[in-house]
């Protein structure tokens, strides 16, 4: 079944059930300043579980397009390097405003999964929270999965949007990919493998925590569900990795020709074709390239992006010519995406220019404080100056370094890059530290490289 496919069916069997068809919103949030994008199928329909927002509907079912990097929910990190996290993907959910609760969201969920999709029941291994006894009632006795794919988890299984805001007990689907695939169930020690991969969760919305912290109940029991759309997609495909789904399959293609590297498994390809999708969606959203909030978070993607085809050898500007590929996949489905498609190219290759000029500006000022050099380390101060006046990376300065024979203080860097988030923090509206969220040198980015060549080579 083609992505497509798949998320016309899910749209069809909700309305099938009652539920309105709403088009994907904005990933620029309208009703929420404090949220940096729309993470989840549910952020359109915030207001409406508060209360506060009347609509003519108490069933909902949209297909949200969705991008968690940066904020409460950030997969940055993850991308190129887990088989199942993406910074841009599309959220299928269907949603309960007030009028069926728990026993009908599992019996939805149950019945696409099992009728519609046709998954063997023995795939799905479930969770619900661990206080949860109510729910547990509901899957083992009405649904009769069986106890031995079943457990009670505690912070997994609460879902929350941000630190304020909707929130409540949720119960999420887990599909087994096979021994072949390293990984142990929700729960064990080795879940963090991705053998079983959680393709949707259900939540169970009955409160709204403030910012103090207290869960006030929401005016009536509600459903939000969220299912991936490339998650789900890679189990119906067969394929592992939701980098191996048709979606995909143009985008790394393009990827590959464009940089000159022919291996379409390379996570730094893959990072290349996740990147495109949210870059050009936040610009088709009206997000620019800029030094602060949303616009920095896109600059700081797009920049990204380009490091990695550097690093595959990319020798001219190839980012902005993924846009035509990434139209041909999903502008039938976005028609902002193919409306926008000249202008996000245009907005993409000045980026890309602005980027080269930054490394060009950037190399003769290092080559000026190393010939100034007193000794043999270079002052931490100089080289968070390059990286934070001048955009300079952080690992072309130590690349440098390296070949000079001069050493990088590195501790002082540290320290004044965590004196600058402080400051960011500060001054940050979405309450996020997204400068933080988006770090894009060092260890903890790139876990899936050595780190000597990590270092040199990403950011
Ligand atoms: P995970 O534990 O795998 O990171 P999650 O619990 O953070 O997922 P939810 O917040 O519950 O995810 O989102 C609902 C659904 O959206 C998930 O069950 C999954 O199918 C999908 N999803 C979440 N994050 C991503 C992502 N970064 N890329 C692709 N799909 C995602
Ligand atoms: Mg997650
Ligand atoms: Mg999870
Ligand atoms: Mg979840």
């Amino acid at each position: 079944m083609k992505s497509a496919d798949i998320r016309q069916a899910f749209l069809n069997y909700f309305e099938e059930h009652g539920h309105t068809v709403v088009p994907s919103s904005s990933l620029v949030p309208d009703n929420d300043p404090t949220l940096l994008f729309t993470n989840a199928g549910m952020v359109p329909f915030k207001d409406v579980f508060l209360g506060r927002d009347p609509r003519p509907y108490v069933r909902a079912t949209s297909a949200q397009r969705c991008v968690r990097a940066g904020g409460k929910h950030n997969d940055l990190d993850n991308v190129g390097y887990t088989a199942r996290h993406h910074t841009f993907f599309e959220m299928l959910g269907n949603f309960s405003f007030g009028d069926y609760f728990k026993r009908d969201a599992i019996r939805f969920a149950w019945e696409f999964l099992t009728q519609r999709l046709g998954l063997p029941a023995e795939k799905l291994w479930v969770t619900v929270h661990i206080s949860d006894d109510e729910a547990e009632k509901i899957w083992k006795e009405e649904i009769g999965v069986d106890p031995r794919r079943f457990s009670k988890l505690d912070e997994d299984n609460f879902w929350q949007m941000g630190d304020t805001g909707p929130c409540g007990p949720s119960s999420e689907i887990f599909y087994d990919h096979g021994p072949e695939v390293w990984g142990g169930p929700p729960g064990s020690p080795e879940e963090d493998g991705d053998r079983y991969i959680e393709i949707w969760n259900l939540v169970f919305m009955q409160f709204d925590r403030d910012a103090a912290g207290n869960l006030n109940p929401l005016p009536k029991p509600s459903i939000d569900t969220g299912m991936g759309l490339e998650r789900v997609a890679a189990v119906l495909q067969g394929v592992h990795s939701n980098y191996e789904i048709d979606l995909f399959q143009n985008l790394l293609k393009a990827a590959a020709q464009r940089t000159g590297h022919a291996d379409t498994r390379h996570p730094s390809l893959r990072v290349i074709a996740d990147h495109i999708r949210s870059c050009a969606f936040l610009i088709a959203d009206g997000v620019l390239p800029s030094n602060e909030g949303r616009g920095y978070v896109l600059r700081r993607i797009i920049r990204r992006a380009i490091r990695h085809g550097h690093k595959l050898g990319a020798k001219d500007n190839f980012f902005h010519k993924l846009v035509g590929a990434l139209d041909v996949e999903m502008g039938d489905a976005y028609p902002e995406l193919r409306e926008g498609r000249h202008q996000i190219e245009r907005i993409l290759l000045k980026e890309e220019e602005q980027f080269a000029r930054t490394l060009e500006h950037g190399m003769g000022l290092l080559e000026e404080a190393l010939a100034e050099l007193d000794g043999e380390v270079l002052p931490g101060e100089t080289v968070f100056k390059l990286y934070d006046t001048y955009g300079f990376p952080y690992d072309l300065t130590a690349d440098v370094c390296r070949e000079r024979g001069v050493t990088l203080d590195e501790i002082g860097f540290k320290r004044a890059l965590e004196a600058q988030r402080e400051r960011a923090r500060a001054a940050s509206q979405f309450g996020a530290d997204y400068h933080a969220s988006l770090e894009l040198e060092g260890e903890t980015a790139f876990t899936g490289y050595d780190r000597l060549e990590d270092r040199a080579t990403v950011m």
